[in-house]
């Protein structure tokens, strides 16, 4: 029989709930325990596939296809668990599901309301994973959004159900609060957490676990008058401070006994857990030796979080090389514009090791990104392009090397006589907008002897996509005469998912998105060699200053 954890918010969002999620996740995955997680988010998008980077940052896409939140992509890299469709649910679903089975007659003389009905729903799929797989020991869940918020309330509700109907063992509650540092008094405030607490007691759900985000230590003095006013033990409230690094918050609970606690809690019996591979790739993030600087020219570099798991690679990757990859941003759009020659180019990526043209949709920031792959390929900075970037450098050569002037994409460029990229066939005709893209795992062969089969040492690979454009093959030759080589394909042969372009150090673009599978113990093959080209192209450059400071 599975147990459950409910993991919820109060105070203001934003406290890094699903860092904690992920955390106790890696903990209780160390005990030895089989481990899910879940998000539960009380929007009613059916999911987040329709929203704006702007509004809710990247879209994860898991390996079945599902586009959910980014939360997930921290679930899995901090368990090394592939999730799944049923692991993200919002309100848009539950209610789907609900109206589904209204229409088919299902309710039939029965009036269809948020309890039971809704509430039902929602316990369902708390069950759910532990219902697919009779193995799984925990399932930690976790409640999207604020307490307080009028939208969380079926979810909350159906939580106080769901742990009314079992024996108290079965399940644990842990509330996340901020505890606020007021400089100008010198102190800090417990009393946010105290209402919060009250909020969630009033619909019937006592914290069994807080842990209080702060910026100060919260010394025991503040965690005792917490507990007096949350009723909890001291050792039930948590100091969830402010760390350099996310990778490091397993540690720090596991420091506070936090995991240990989870499971007296839960009645489970478990060894303690060897957290010294961990500690030491938590080293060598903190404190590399050395490091290199890779730009992203992106469109959404407003919100970081619209790049959350290329961000999370390129700490995964520097782990191995034994760098630290500062990542600098670069608005594609300022890449743009009369006024842009090398000169200015050169000015823009001095001191630069590697350049990323990550994905994205429409047409804004296109020139941009176009501009950046040529100072590249021209300059031989490595270069990586997923999904869109792949498809501005099929551009920029066919523009460049393959004497196509007019080369475009039939996505922002629909009169483009040559257009090198183009509306997949499968995808023609397809109306709706959600869930409709490719997406998901699909198998890609590599081509021998090439960047990518030498990255990869594996002849077969899957990767995770999410797109509606792709290669026209029309062009295929005409770029292979220019110098391009595809080296992934679909194993048809049909859809080409890597392309590189030898003469150069390191030019490799693939039409899947490879940060999605990027962990911290296993760093993604094309992010671990990306950054190694990067670091060769540090050292060269260092060489070559120090050549003309002998000379
Ligand atoms: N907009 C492009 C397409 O749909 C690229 C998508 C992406 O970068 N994820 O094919």
């Amino acid at each position: 029989m599975a147990k459950f954890v409910f993991v919820t918010g109060g105070v203001v969002s934003a406290l890094g709930k699903g860092i904690a999620c992920a955390s106790l996740g890696n903990l209780l995955k160390a005990r030895g325990l089989k481990v899910v997680l879940q998000k539960f988010d009380p929007y009613l998008n059916v999911d987040p596939g329709t929203m704006s980077p702007f509004q809710h940052g990247e879209v994860f896409v898991l390996e079945d296809g599902a586009e959910c939140d980014l939360d997930l992509g921290h679930y899995e890299r901090f368990t090394d668990i592939d999730l799944s469709q049923i692991n993200n649910l919002t309100s848009g679903r539950v209610y789907e599901t609900i109206l589904a089975k209204e229409r088919k007659g299902e309710y039939l003389g029965r009036t269809v309301q948020v309890i039971p009905h809704v509430t039902d729903e929602i316990k369902r799929r708390i069950m759910l994973p532990a219902k697919e797989d009779p193995e799984v020991d925990v399932v930690i869940t976790e409640i999207g959004g604020t307490v307080g918020d009028i939208e969380s309330l079926p979810f909350l509700e159906a939580i106080r159900q769901f742990r009314l109907e079992r024996p108290p063992a079965d399940s644990v509650s842990v509330h996340l609060t901020l505890v606020p540092y007021i400089a100008a008094a010198g102190e800090i405030k417990t009393k946010p957490t105290q209402h919060s607490v009250r909020e969630l007691r009033s619909i019937g759900i006592q914290p069994d676990f807080l842990w209080c985000r702060t910026t100060q230590l919260l010394e025991e003095e503040a965690r005792r008058k917490i507990g007096l006013f949350c009723n909890l033990p001291v050792g039930h409230v948590f100091d969830g401070r402010d760390v350099e690094s996310i990778y490091q918050v397993p540690l720090n609970l596991h420091e506070q006994n936090f995991d240990r606690l989870v499971c007296e809690h839960l009645q489970l019996e478990t060894n303690e857990p060897d957290l010294s591979p961990w500690r030491e790739m938590v080293g060598m993030i903190l404190s590399p030796p050395a490091t290199v600087k890779i730009a992203v020219v992106g469109k959404y570099i407003e919100l970081k979080d619209a790049y959350k798991s290329i961000i999370e690679a390129f700490i995964h990757a520097g782990i191995p090389n034994r760098v630290g990859v500062e990542q600098v941003w670069i608005d594609s759009e300022s890449l743009e514009g009369d006024d842009i020659g090398d000169h200015q180019m050169a000015e823009i990526f001095a001191g630069i090791h590697g350049i990323l043209v990550p994905g994205g949709f429409g047409e804004r920031g296109i020139p941009g990104k176009i501009n950046a792959v040529r100072y590249a390929r021209e300059n031989g900075v490595p270069f990586f392009g997923i999904c869109l970037g792949l498809q501005c450098a099929m551009i920029e050569i066919g523009r460049d090397v393959a004497g196509l002037e007019k080369a475009g994409s039939s996505e922002f460029d629909p009169a483009s006589p040559h257009p090198v990229i183009h509306l997949m066939e499968k995808q023609k005709g397809i109306t709706n907008l959600g869930g409709t893209m490719r997406l998901g795992g699909y198998p890609c062969r590599l081509a021998p002897d090439t960047l990518a089969a030498r990255c990869y040492r594996q002849e077969e690979i899957s990767e995770r996509h999410r797109h509606r454009y792709e290669v026209n093959n029309d062009y295929r030759e005409r770029f292979a005469k220019a110098g391009v080589v595809f080296s992934g394909t679909s194993p048809d042969g049909q859809l080409v998912e890597i392309i590189e372009y030898p003469e150069h150090p390191f030019f490799i673009a693939v039409q899947f998105h490879p940060e999605l599978k990027s962990r911290p113990g296993r760093p993604h093959p094309l992010f671990r060699d990306f950054v190694a080209a990067a670091l060769v192209h540090r050292e060269q450059g260092i060489c070559a200053e120090t050549r003309k400071g002998s000379a």
